[in-house]
């Protein structure tokens, strides 16, 4: 096998990550950013109004529905979706630059937005997060203390239609003890990002000088 043989690569993975709302999504998200560098976390733009301490352009662009469903008209999503009765979008430029440079990149989004994804991205890797139990969820919501009872309600109700789709994804962590589901993630990402093709791309050099056929 000679030099030329090796075919350009992408050495990026695309990460979707799903949960119902109060499974610690966002917590394990910000935990595996921290340990694993090189990852690159979309900032969604939604509806929704900003929660105490959110920042705009920070956790998300904040925006009105009016610029939102111009916006999906214009085409700028590569998914978007309605959940808890607020839009939800991904920026497709900023994903498309993103995978172009090679990079990580990790969508934190509903089982609509991801069933959008996989269309494009049939390679992106996904893992679906689970409370330990409804009880475990009932108490993270209102721990959280940042929805109101009506909101924690409808959440709790959107809840089990999330879960439903559970069986869309490559992988299921279940966060019953933090650190644990923390390794569990880390695991996923690591051995992701070891695959042939991406190693393949990633160590190019490597690959051409020990002749590996590809
Ligand atoms: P929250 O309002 O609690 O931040 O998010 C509510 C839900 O919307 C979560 O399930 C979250 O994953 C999902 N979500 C956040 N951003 C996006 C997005 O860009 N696209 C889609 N489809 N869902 C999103």
């Amino acid at each position: 096998m000679t030099n030329q043989s090796f075919k350009p690569r992408n050495a990026g993975s695309l990460f979707l990550v799903s949960a119902p709302s109060g499974a610690g999504k966002s917590s394990l998200v910000n935990a595996l950013l921290a340990k694993i560098p090189g990852i690159a976390l979309s900032i969604s733009t939604t509806t929704r109004a900003p929660r105490p301490g959110e920042v705009n352009g920070r956790e998300y662009h904040f925006t009105t529905v009016e610029e939102f469903l111009a916006a999906r008209e214009r085409g700028e999503f590569l998914e978007s979706a309605e959940v808890h009765g607020n839009f939800y979008g991904t920026s497709k430029k900023w994903i498309e630059d993103t995978m172009a440079k090679g990079g990580d990149v990790l969508l934190e989004i509903d089982w609509q937005g991801a069933r959008q994804v996989r269309e494009h991205f049939p390679e992106a890797v996904s893992i679906f997060i689970l409370p330990p139990s409804i009880q475990a969820l009932e108490d993270r919501l209102h721990k959280r203390g940042q929805d109101s009872e009506q909101t924690i309600t409808r959440r709790l109700l959107g809840a089990g239609a999330e879960m439903a789709h559970a069986s869309e994804f490559d992988f299921v962590i279940i966060n019953s003890v933090f650190e644990n589901a923390l390794d569990e993630f880390c695991a996923i990402v690591t051995a992701s990002r070891l695959r042939f093709d991406k190693q393949a791309a990633r160590c190019r050099d490597i690959f051409i000088q020990l002749g590996i056929p590809n």
